[in-house]
C-alpha cells in the first residue's frame, strides 16, 4: 500500500496518518521526520539540508528529492509507505514518479482529506490547548467539562497566537494555490480520491481504510 495523504492545515491529517500506518503496518514518511533523520545520520544530503535550515534558507528541491529517494529506497518501504508533506508541487510529484519508477513501483492512491475553509477557520478559532499536558480541545466541537480547565489534568487552557481568522485564511489561501495543480496532476493519473473530512475522526479513518482496501 503506497499512499500519499493530503489535506489542508487543521484537517486532521496527522491523526489520520497515524491511524493508517497502524492499520496497514507501513512507515509514516513525513518531510520533517525525513529531514531530521538525514541530518542525524549525517548523510551528504542531510548535511546540505542542515546548512540550508541553519541559515534560514529553503531546502532546494534537489536536496529534498534526494532525501526522499534515500528514504524510499530503504527496506521498510518495500511493501508500502504513507507519504505526508511531500510532494507539495507538480515538479516534486514528477520527481517522485521518477524515483518510484526507478524502484519499479508506483503510488496506489492519493487521498485528500477535504474540509471547507469556513470549517477549518471555525476549528482554529475555537482550538484551546492545555498548558500542562498539551491536550487539545475546541470550545465549540470538543469542549472541556469545566470551562478553561483541562479534563485530563486540571491544567489551564490557552489559545495559540496563530489560531485566528486572518492567519488561518492566509495559510489556507497559500495551501490552495500550491496544491490545486497537484490535485489536477493526480486526477489525471487516475489515483486521486477526495474524502469528506468534516465527520468525526474515526468515521474519516473508517472511510480511508475502506477506500484503501478497495
Ligand atoms: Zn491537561
Amino acid at each position: 500500500m503506497k499512499i500519499l495523504l493530503m489535506g489542508p492545515p487543521g484537517a486532521g491529517k496527522g491523526t489520520q496518518a497515524e491511524n493508517l500506518v497502524q492499520t496497514f503496518s507501513i512507515p509514516h514518511i513525513s518531510t520533517g521526520d525525513m529531514f531530521r533523520a538525514a541530518v542525524k545520520e549525517g548523510t551528504e544530503l542531510g548535511k546540505q539540508a542542515k546548512a540550508c535550515m541553519d541559515s534560514g534558507k529553503l531546502v532546494p528541491d534537489e536536496v529534498t528529492i534526494g532525501i526522499v529517494r534515500e528514504r524510499l529506497s530503504k527496506d521498510d518501504c518495500k511493501d508500502g509507505f504513507l507519504l505526508d508533506g511531500f510532494p507539495r508541487t507538480v515538479p516534486q510529484a514528477e520527481a517522485l514518479d521518477k524515483i518510484l519508477a526507478d524502484l519499479d513501483t508506483k503510488l496506489d492512491k492519493v487521498l485528500n482529506i477535504e474540509v471547507p475553509n469556513e470549517d477549518l477557520i471555525a476549528r482554529a478559532i475555537g482550538r484551546r490547548i492545555c498548558k500542562s499536558c498539551g491536550a487539545t480541545y475546541n470550545i465549540k466541537f470538543n469542549p472541556t467539562k469545566v470551562e478553561n480547565v483541562c479534563d485530563n489534568c486540571g491544567g489551564e487552557l490557552y489559545q495559540r497566537n496563530d489560531d485566528n481568522e486572518e492567519t488561518m485564511a492566509n495559510r489556507l489561501a497559500v495551501y490552495e494555490d500550491q496544491t490545486k495543480p497537484l490535485i489536477d496532476y493526480y486526477k489525471r493519473a487516475g489515483i486521486y480520491v477526495a474524502i469528506d473530512g468534516r465527520r468525526a475522526i474515526d468515521e474519516v479513518t473508517k472511510n480511508l481504510v475502506e477506500i484503501l482496501k478497495g
